[in-house]
């Protein structure tokens, strides 16, 4: 959090301006210098570099459906303003054989991706998760099935009583072609207890990636900041992401997710500024060389930070929201309410300089606009 008063930093950058132009790795310390430094512009210039390098001018989008079956959840994390009671009115549940139903309604032509995620709910077994996956797939067969999370994933095993690997390729078999990043949160034990204890540790949700690379299937990462973390636990967050990567090369996109207070147990929290959303992408795509792209997560960030962090190291904007996005909204987010058709997005990226590409899950071009 920038602290109100506080002088500004401008840390000295030149040692890591060299090792950025020199294509070498930043350090731990980097990163905190990183983050101790107020020099926003400087830093975004740095990773504009990296970005350009990486990807040019292009910045993707996909379209895409998320789908949340439930709001039901037996775990209470504090940061959370999606999660109710069983018997809650705002409760609901849509079950494989409900869910169906509902996409008849909507229009879901030219989507290339369901994004899948929501409650662990107390009365659902495995075969009740798994069955969503089955029936998207069976319905759906050229859209992606994105779902369920590492602590979802986590919470399978627990029903089940069997390891990662076998709810994995249990999930593969009925359709399911990539994990979300979600549930990341920050990896670092101290934060993690605080805002949601129990959650999987950090190691775990590590664990539970890993294994879906191991299998041949590729994931997504997040950092949820703005709330009680600490720089270092920032930085310690994504050099272990970084790690995983060397191994594995797994990840897809990294995505920095920015905190949003109201309605949670942490409401008295303020929410993150434009300025500080900038600089964790920014950071994101200087210390993590290995993970190709970085997400600039509009619905959590708003359109208009969305569209400048496209200089900042952001390469891709997620995707268009056929119907409004749940999680955000209850938090607060009212930007999201409405959908983001495809046009709107391509010019939302045109406006901001840089040229739109409609990707699918694993950014083969479907449309360069
Ligand atoms: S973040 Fe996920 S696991 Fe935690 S309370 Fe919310 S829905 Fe449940």
């Amino acid at each position: 959090m920038l602290e109100i008063g506080a002088p500004v930093r401008k840390t000295d950058l030149s040692e890591i301006r060299e090792k950025v132009h020199a294509s070498e790795r930043l350090s731990f310390e980097d990163g905190m210098k990183l983050f101790e430094s107020n020099d926003v512009t400087g830093i975004g210039r740095l990773a504009n570099g990296v970005r350009e390098r990486l990807h040019g001018d292009r910045a993707y989008f996909s379209h895409k459906y998320r789908i949340y079956p439930t709001n039901v959840c037996k775990f209470r994390c504090r940061f959370c303003a999606f999660r109710v009671n069983k018997g809650d009115e705002r409760a609901y549940e849509y079950p494989a054989s409900e869910m169906l139903g509902e996409l008849a309604k909507v229009d879901l032509r030219g989507v290339s991706e369901f994004h899948v995620v929501g409650g662990l709910h107390p009365d659902w077994s495995f075969e009740d998760y798994r069955d969503v996956v089955a029936k998207l797939h069976e319905a759906y067969p050229d859209v992606h099935v994105k779902a369920w999370t590492g602590v979802e994933i986590d919470h399978f095993t627990t029903l089940t009583g069997k390891s990662v690997r076998y709810v994995l390729e249990s999930l593969r078999e009925a359709g399911l072609g990539s994990l979300p990043g979600g549930g990341a949160e920050i990896f670092d034990w101290e934060v993690r207890r605080t805002i949601c204890r129990t959650k999987c540790t950090g190691e775990r949700w590590l664990e539970i990636h890993q294994t879906a690379h191991e299998l041949g299937m590729k994931t997504n990462s997040t950092m949820l900041y703005g709330h009680v973390e600490t720089p270092e636990s920032k930085v310690d967050h994504m050099l272990r992401l970084r790690e995983l990567q060397d191994r594995t090369g797994g990840f897809r996109t990294f995505i920095p997710l920015a905190f949003h207070p109201d309605n949670t147990r942490l409401k008295h929290l303020p929410r993150s500024t434009g300025a500080e959303d900038l600089k964790h992408i920014a950071i994101g795509r200087l210390l993590l060389d290995n993970i190709p792209h970085v997400m600039a997560y509009w619905v959590t960030e708003t359109p208009e930070v969305a569209q400048v962090a496209l200089s900042f190291g952001a390469d891709d904007l997620d995707g268009t929201l056929v119907v409004d996005e749940e999680i955000i909204d209850a938090a607060g987010g009212s930007h999201v309410r409405g959908a983001m058709t495809k046009e709107r997005f391509a010019e939302m990226i045109r406006e901001a300089g840089r040229e739109p590409v409609e990707r699918d899950t694993d950014f083969n071009v479907i449309q360069a606009y």
